[in-house]
Protein backbone atom coordinates (compact mmCIF):
# COMPACT_ATOMS: atom_id res chain seq x y z
CA UNK A 1 0.00 0.00 0.00
CA UNK A 2 1.35 3.22 -0.73
CA UNK A 3 0.79 6.76 0.88
CA UNK A 4 -1.80 7.74 -1.50
CA UNK A 5 -3.87 4.22 -0.77
CA UNK A 6 -3.80 5.33 2.52
CA UNK A 7 -3.80 9.71 2.82
CA UNK A 8 -3.45 9.44 6.35
CA UNK A 9 -0.11 8.63 5.88
CA UNK A 10 0.73 11.71 3.92
CA UNK A 11 -1.31 13.77 5.99
CA UNK A 12 0.36 12.97 9.02
CA UNK A 13 3.64 13.51 7.52
CA UNK A 14 2.60 16.88 6.39
CA UNK A 15 0.81 17.97 9.56
CA UNK A 16 4.37 17.45 11.34
CA UNK A 17 6.14 19.94 9.22
CA UNK A 18 5.82 23.79 10.90
CA UNK A 19 5.26 25.98 8.78
CA UNK A 20 2.76 24.15 6.45
CA UNK A 21 -1.12 25.33 5.77
CA UNK A 22 -2.88 21.84 4.69
CA UNK A 23 -5.66 21.79 3.27
CA UNK A 24 -7.59 18.68 1.74
CA UNK A 25 -9.68 18.47 -1.42
CA UNK A 26 -8.88 21.74 -2.09
CA UNK A 27 -10.57 22.85 -5.32
CA UNK A 28 -8.08 23.89 -8.34
CA UNK A 29 -10.49 25.94 -10.08
CA UNK A 30 -10.08 28.78 -7.91
CA UNK A 31 -6.28 28.75 -8.29
CA UNK A 32 -6.36 28.89 -12.15
CA UNK A 33 -6.84 32.27 -14.07
CA UNK A 34 -9.14 29.42 -16.51
CA UNK A 35 -11.27 28.18 -13.60
CA UNK A 36 -10.92 24.79 -14.23
CA UNK A 37 -9.90 21.92 -12.80
CA UNK A 38 -10.88 19.29 -10.07
CA UNK A 39 -9.64 19.17 -6.61
CA UNK A 40 -5.85 18.95 -5.05
CA UNK A 41 -5.71 16.25 -3.12
CA UNK A 42 -3.69 18.04 -0.59
CA UNK A 43 -3.03 21.62 -1.13
CA UNK A 44 -0.48 23.04 1.02
CA UNK A 45 0.67 26.57 1.95
CA UNK A 46 4.73 26.76 2.47
CA UNK A 47 5.59 29.53 4.56
CA UNK A 48 9.16 29.19 4.78
CA UNK A 49 12.26 27.84 3.03
CA UNK A 50 12.70 25.00 5.90
CA UNK A 51 9.24 24.30 5.74
CA UNK A 52 9.67 23.83 1.81
CA UNK A 53 12.85 21.83 2.23
CA UNK A 54 10.94 19.24 4.65
CA UNK A 55 7.61 19.39 2.12
CA UNK A 56 10.24 17.91 -1.04
CA UNK A 57 12.15 15.16 1.28
CA UNK A 58 8.30 14.12 2.46
CA UNK A 59 6.92 13.85 -1.11
CA UNK A 60 10.03 12.48 -1.88
CA UNK A 61 10.50 9.82 0.71
CA UNK A 62 6.84 9.15 0.21
CA UNK A 63 6.87 9.32 -3.50
CA UNK A 64 3.65 11.31 -4.02
CA UNK A 65 3.21 13.69 -6.69
CA UNK A 66 4.13 17.36 -6.71
CA UNK A 67 2.95 20.25 -8.25
CA UNK A 68 3.83 23.70 -7.62
CA UNK A 69 1.30 26.46 -8.27
CA UNK A 70 1.95 30.57 -9.19
CA UNK A 71 -0.69 32.83 -9.98
CA UNK A 72 -2.14 30.18 -12.15
CA UNK A 73 -2.13 31.88 -14.88
CA UNK A 74 -0.36 29.47 -17.23
CA UNK A 75 -2.05 26.57 -16.52
CA UNK A 76 -4.56 23.70 -17.28
CA UNK A 77 -5.66 21.30 -14.51
CA UNK A 78 -7.73 18.03 -15.10
CA UNK A 79 -11.28 17.70 -14.71
CA UNK A 80 -10.43 14.86 -11.96
CA UNK A 81 -7.74 17.36 -9.60
CA UNK A 82 -4.76 15.85 -8.88
CA UNK A 83 -2.85 13.30 -6.42
CA UNK A 84 -0.59 14.37 -4.24
CA UNK A 85 0.32 17.89 -3.31
CA UNK A 86 0.11 20.91 -4.70
CA UNK A 87 1.98 23.70 -2.82
CA UNK A 88 1.55 27.44 -3.31
CA UNK A 89 4.57 29.76 -1.83
CA UNK A 90 3.45 32.71 0.92
CA UNK A 91 4.97 34.02 3.75
CA UNK A 92 8.70 34.52 3.72
CA UNK A 93 8.26 33.89 -0.27
CA UNK A 94 6.27 37.06 -0.79
CA UNK A 95 8.85 39.37 0.33
CA UNK A 96 11.51 41.63 -1.42
CA UNK A 97 14.62 43.34 -0.51
CA UNK A 98 15.92 46.17 -2.49
CA UNK A 99 20.05 46.28 -2.16
CA UNK A 100 20.84 49.36 -4.35
CA UNK A 101 19.92 49.17 -7.53
CA UNK A 102 19.48 45.03 -7.15
CA UNK A 103 16.06 43.81 -5.69
CA UNK A 104 15.89 39.77 -4.48
CA UNK A 105 12.55 38.52 -4.05
CA UNK A 106 10.61 35.34 -2.65
CA UNK A 107 9.42 32.97 -5.69
CA UNK A 108 5.39 33.85 -4.46
CA UNK A 109 5.81 37.67 -5.22
CA UNK A 110 3.73 39.06 -8.30
CA UNK A 111 5.84 40.67 -10.93
CA UNK A 112 3.01 43.84 -11.05
CA UNK A 113 3.84 44.42 -7.04
CA UNK A 114 7.63 43.98 -7.33
CA UNK A 115 7.59 46.27 -10.56
CA UNK A 116 5.53 48.52 -8.69
CA UNK A 117 7.70 49.34 -5.87
CA UNK A 118 10.75 49.22 -7.73
CA UNK A 119 9.08 52.15 -9.87
CA UNK A 120 8.49 54.22 -6.59
CA UNK A 121 12.05 54.02 -5.82
CA UNK A 122 12.70 55.08 -9.45
CA UNK A 123 14.43 51.46 -10.65
CA UNK A 124 13.38 50.92 -14.06
CA UNK A 125 13.46 47.32 -15.68
CA UNK A 126 10.40 45.60 -15.01
CA UNK A 127 7.75 47.81 -16.37
CA UNK A 128 7.45 45.86 -19.60
CA UNK A 129 6.98 42.54 -17.23
CA UNK A 130 4.53 44.18 -14.87
CA UNK A 131 1.31 43.12 -16.64
CA UNK A 132 2.29 39.53 -16.78
CA UNK A 133 -0.17 38.01 -14.38
CA UNK A 134 2.82 36.04 -12.45
CA UNK A 135 4.68 35.21 -9.72
CA UNK A 136 8.61 35.75 -10.35
CA UNK A 137 9.03 31.38 -9.81
CA UNK A 138 6.81 30.80 -12.74
CA UNK A 139 8.25 34.03 -14.68
CA UNK A 140 11.32 32.59 -14.32
CA UNK A 141 10.88 28.87 -14.97
CA UNK A 142 9.32 30.12 -17.95
CA UNK A 143 11.43 33.11 -19.29
CA UNK A 144 8.64 35.28 -19.36
CA UNK A 145 8.29 37.97 -21.57
CA UNK A 146 6.40 41.09 -22.71
CA UNK A 147 6.60 44.13 -25.53
CA UNK A 148 10.33 43.08 -25.95
CA UNK A 149 11.39 42.16 -22.68
CA UNK A 150 12.34 38.87 -21.31
CA UNK A 151 12.79 37.94 -17.54
CA UNK A 152 16.47 36.36 -18.58
CA UNK A 153 17.10 40.33 -19.31
CA UNK A 154 17.07 41.77 -15.62
CA UNK A 155 17.90 37.97 -13.87
CA UNK A 156 20.59 38.05 -12.35
CA UNK A 157 20.23 34.73 -10.21
CA UNK A 158 17.78 32.33 -9.22
CA UNK A 159 18.18 30.14 -5.99
CA UNK A 160 16.54 26.81 -6.75
CA UNK A 161 15.09 24.16 -4.06
CA UNK A 162 15.81 20.62 -6.39
CA UNK A 163 12.99 17.92 -5.65
CA UNK A 164 15.69 15.82 -3.46
CA UNK A 165 15.92 18.89 -1.38
CA UNK A 166 19.23 20.52 -2.79
CA UNK A 167 19.37 24.05 -3.09
CA UNK A 168 21.13 25.42 -6.39
CA UNK A 169 22.23 28.49 -7.50
CA UNK A 170 21.72 29.01 -11.12
CA UNK A 171 22.99 32.28 -13.02
CA UNK A 172 21.21 33.44 -15.53
CA UNK A 173 23.58 31.69 -18.44
CA UNK A 174 22.81 28.37 -16.24
CA UNK A 175 19.42 28.62 -16.80
CA UNK A 176 19.69 28.27 -20.52
CA UNK A 177 17.17 30.44 -21.24
CA UNK A 178 15.36 30.73 -24.64
CA UNK A 179 11.73 31.94 -25.82
CA UNK A 180 9.38 30.66 -22.77
CA UNK A 181 11.83 28.14 -21.53
CA UNK A 182 14.71 27.38 -19.42
CA UNK A 183 16.37 24.16 -18.15
CA UNK A 184 13.53 24.76 -15.18
CA UNK A 185 11.07 23.73 -17.39
CA UNK A 186 12.23 20.20 -17.87
CA UNK A 187 12.76 19.74 -13.65
CA UNK A 188 10.52 20.01 -10.86
CA UNK A 189 12.79 22.85 -9.19
CA UNK A 190 10.91 25.23 -7.40
CA UNK A 191 12.66 28.86 -7.22
CA UNK A 192 12.80 29.96 -3.55
CA UNK A 193 14.17 33.26 -4.61
CA UNK A 194 15.88 35.50 -7.83
CA UNK A 195 17.80 38.19 -7.76
CA UNK A 196 17.25 41.19 -10.25
CA UNK A 197 19.79 43.82 -12.01
CA UNK A 198 17.38 46.98 -12.22
CA UNK A 199 18.70 50.56 -13.21
CA UNK A 200 18.73 53.84 -11.96
CA UNK A 201 15.93 55.77 -13.39
CA UNK A 202 12.81 57.89 -12.62
CA UNK A 203 9.71 56.74 -10.60
CA UNK A 204 7.27 59.22 -12.55
CA UNK A 205 8.56 57.79 -15.75
CA UNK A 206 8.37 54.14 -14.64
CA UNK A 207 5.07 54.18 -13.38
CA UNK A 208 3.65 56.24 -16.27
CA UNK A 209 5.19 53.46 -18.98
CA UNK A 210 3.54 50.70 -16.42
CA UNK A 211 0.37 52.55 -16.96
CA UNK A 212 0.70 52.94 -20.42
CA UNK A 213 1.98 48.93 -21.32
CA UNK A 214 -1.14 47.96 -19.42
CA UNK A 215 -3.64 49.69 -21.20
CA UNK A 216 -1.95 48.29 -24.49
CA UNK A 217 -2.22 44.74 -23.19
CA UNK A 218 -5.93 44.68 -21.96
CA UNK A 219 -6.88 46.45 -25.53
CA UNK A 220 -5.36 43.35 -27.17
CA UNK A 221 -6.40 40.36 -25.16
CA UNK A 222 -10.12 39.37 -24.15
CA UNK A 223 -11.60 40.80 -21.61
CA UNK A 224 -14.17 39.14 -19.08
CA UNK A 225 -14.42 35.27 -19.50
CA UNK A 226 -11.25 32.92 -18.06
CA UNK A 227 -8.18 32.42 -19.88
CA UNK A 228 -4.67 31.47 -19.66
CA UNK A 229 -3.17 34.46 -22.19
CA UNK A 230 -1.43 32.41 -25.05
CA UNK A 231 -2.32 28.72 -25.29
CA UNK A 232 0.33 28.36 -27.92
CA UNK A 233 3.89 28.94 -28.46
CA UNK A 234 4.50 31.45 -31.53
CA UNK A 235 6.54 29.24 -33.76
CA UNK A 236 9.31 30.78 -35.11
CA UNK A 237 9.40 33.67 -37.16
CA UNK A 238 5.37 33.68 -37.13
CA UNK A 239 2.62 33.76 -34.89
CA UNK A 240 0.37 30.79 -33.77
CA UNK A 241 -2.64 33.25 -33.45
CA UNK A 242 -2.20 34.23 -37.04
CA UNK A 243 -2.10 30.45 -38.34
CA UNK A 244 -5.25 29.59 -36.17
CA UNK A 245 -6.91 32.44 -37.18
CA UNK A 246 -6.22 31.86 -40.72
CA UNK A 247 -7.37 28.30 -40.34
CA UNK A 248 -11.00 29.97 -39.97
CA UNK A 249 -10.90 28.41 -36.38
CA UNK A 250 -11.94 32.14 -34.29
CA UNK A 251 -14.92 31.41 -32.43
CA UNK A 252 -14.88 27.38 -32.99
CA UNK A 253 -16.34 25.79 -29.30
CA UNK A 254 -16.67 22.61 -27.54
CA UNK A 255 -18.96 22.96 -24.90
CA UNK A 256 -18.09 26.35 -22.68
CA UNK A 257 -14.49 26.22 -24.18
CA UNK A 258 -13.95 28.44 -26.99
CA UNK A 259 -10.89 29.55 -29.20
CA UNK A 260 -11.53 33.72 -28.65
CA UNK A 261 -13.43 35.63 -31.60
CA UNK A 262 -10.92 38.53 -30.42
CA UNK A 263 -7.44 36.75 -30.37
CA UNK A 264 -6.89 33.22 -31.86
CA UNK A 265 -4.13 32.05 -29.68
CA UNK A 266 -6.13 32.52 -26.38
CA UNK A 267 -9.28 29.73 -25.50
CA UNK A 268 -11.92 31.47 -23.33
CA UNK A 269 -14.19 29.96 -20.74
CA UNK A 270 -17.18 30.95 -21.40
CA UNK A 271 -18.56 29.32 -18.11
CA UNK A 272 -18.40 25.62 -17.47
CA UNK A 273 -15.69 24.86 -19.75
CA UNK A 274 -13.71 21.22 -18.92
CA UNK A 275 -10.24 20.74 -19.21
CA UNK A 276 -11.11 18.06 -21.67
CA UNK A 277 -13.08 20.43 -24.01
CA UNK A 278 -9.77 23.27 -24.00
CA UNK A 279 -7.90 19.83 -24.74
CA UNK A 280 -9.86 19.13 -27.89
CA UNK A 281 -9.77 22.53 -29.36
CA UNK A 282 -6.23 22.74 -28.89
CA UNK A 283 -6.12 19.33 -30.96
CA UNK A 284 -8.42 20.87 -33.75
CA UNK A 285 -5.99 23.68 -33.81
CA UNK A 286 -3.09 22.54 -33.49
CA UNK A 287 -4.05 19.31 -36.61
CA UNK A 288 -5.73 22.10 -38.47
CA UNK A 289 -2.41 24.28 -38.49
CA UNK A 290 -0.14 21.13 -39.39
CA UNK A 291 -2.48 20.25 -42.49
CA UNK A 292 -2.57 23.71 -43.75
CA UNK A 293 1.30 25.15 -42.84
CA UNK A 294 3.21 22.13 -41.50
CA UNK A 295 3.83 23.92 -38.73
CA UNK A 296 3.31 21.77 -34.70
CA UNK A 297 2.45 23.72 -32.44
CA UNK A 298 3.98 23.77 -29.08
CA UNK A 299 1.81 24.29 -25.73
CA UNK A 300 2.78 27.05 -23.78
CA UNK A 301 -0.56 26.40 -21.34
CA UNK A 302 1.21 24.17 -18.99
CA UNK A 303 -0.92 20.95 -18.32
CA UNK A 304 -0.92 19.42 -15.56
CA UNK A 305 -0.57 16.05 -13.93
CA UNK A 306 -2.37 13.56 -16.29
CA UNK A 307 -3.21 16.19 -19.03
CA UNK A 308 0.31 15.61 -19.99
CA UNK A 309 0.15 12.26 -20.57
CA UNK A 310 -2.91 12.66 -22.68
CA UNK A 311 -1.66 15.10 -25.00
CA UNK A 312 1.20 13.36 -25.73
CA UNK A 313 -0.90 10.02 -26.60
CA UNK A 314 -3.35 11.91 -28.62
CA UNK A 315 -0.53 13.77 -30.88
CA UNK A 316 1.58 10.55 -31.51
CA UNK A 317 -1.44 8.97 -32.29
CA UNK A 318 -2.14 11.84 -35.19
CA UNK A 319 1.27 11.94 -36.37
CA UNK A 320 1.22 8.05 -36.40
CA UNK A 321 -2.34 8.48 -38.70
CA UNK A 322 -0.61 10.56 -41.38
CA UNK A 323 2.08 8.45 -41.57
C1 LIG B 1 -4.27 37.49 -19.33
C2 LIG B 1 -2.93 36.81 -19.41
C3 LIG B 1 -1.87 37.43 -20.05
C4 LIG B 1 -0.61 36.81 -20.14
N1 LIG B 1 0.42 37.46 -20.76
C5 LIG B 1 1.65 36.89 -20.81
C6 LIG B 1 2.74 37.60 -21.43
O1 LIG B 1 2.62 38.70 -21.90
N2 LIG B 1 3.95 36.98 -21.43
C7 LIG B 1 4.15 35.74 -20.88
O2 LIG B 1 5.30 35.26 -20.91
N3 LIG B 1 3.13 35.06 -20.31
C8 LIG B 1 1.90 35.60 -20.25
N4 LIG B 1 0.85 34.93 -19.67
C9 LIG B 1 1.06 33.57 -19.17
C10 LIG B 1 1.46 33.53 -17.67
O3 LIG B 1 1.07 34.70 -17.01
C11 LIG B 1 2.96 33.31 -17.49
O4 LIG B 1 3.34 32.08 -18.04
C12 LIG B 1 3.38 33.35 -16.02
O5 LIG B 1 4.80 33.37 -15.94
C13 LIG B 1 2.86 32.18 -15.20
O6 LIG B 1 3.21 32.44 -13.83
P1 LIG B 1 2.41 31.88 -12.60
O7 LIG B 1 3.08 32.37 -11.39
O8 LIG B 1 0.95 32.19 -12.73
O9 LIG B 1 2.66 30.33 -12.78
P2 LIG B 1 1.56 29.17 -12.81
O10 LIG B 1 0.65 29.39 -13.98
O11 LIG B 1 0.97 29.01 -11.48
O12 LIG B 1 2.51 27.93 -13.12
C14 LIG B 1 3.10 27.79 -14.40
C15 LIG B 1 4.24 26.77 -14.29
O13 LIG B 1 5.27 27.35 -13.48
C16 LIG B 1 5.55 26.49 -12.37
N5 LIG B 1 5.90 27.34 -11.23
C17 LIG B 1 5.13 28.25 -10.59
N6 LIG B 1 5.82 28.82 -9.57
C18 LIG B 1 7.05 28.24 -9.59
C19 LIG B 1 8.23 28.38 -8.78
N7 LIG B 1 8.31 29.20 -7.71
N8 LIG B 1 9.31 27.60 -9.07
C20 LIG B 1 9.28 26.74 -10.11
N9 LIG B 1 8.21 26.55 -10.90
C21 LIG B 1 7.11 27.31 -10.64
C22 LIG B 1 4.28 25.69 -12.16
O14 LIG B 1 4.55 24.46 -11.52
C23 LIG B 1 3.79 25.48 -13.58
O15 LIG B 1 4.47 24.40 -14.19
C24 LIG B 1 -0.42 35.54 -19.57
C25 LIG B 1 -1.49 34.90 -18.90
C26 LIG B 1 -2.73 35.54 -18.82
C27 LIG B 1 -3.87 34.87 -18.09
Amino acid sequence: MNSLDDPTVLLEALESVSGLEVEVDASLAGHSTFRIGGPAQFLVRVHEDTALEALLSVTDRLGVPFELLGLGSNVLFPDEGLPGVVARLVGRFVDFEFQGDRVTAGGGVTLAKLARSASEKGLEGLEALSGIPSTVGGAVRMNAGSYGVEIKDVLVEAIVLERDGRRRRYGVEDLQPSYRSTVLRGSQGVVARATFQLREGNAEKAAAKIEELNRRRWAALPSGSPNVGSIFRNPEGDYAGRLIEACNLKGAARGDAQISPKHANVIVNNGGARASEVMDLMLVARRAVSDRFGVELVPEVELMGSLRERWRKAVDLEVEGRG
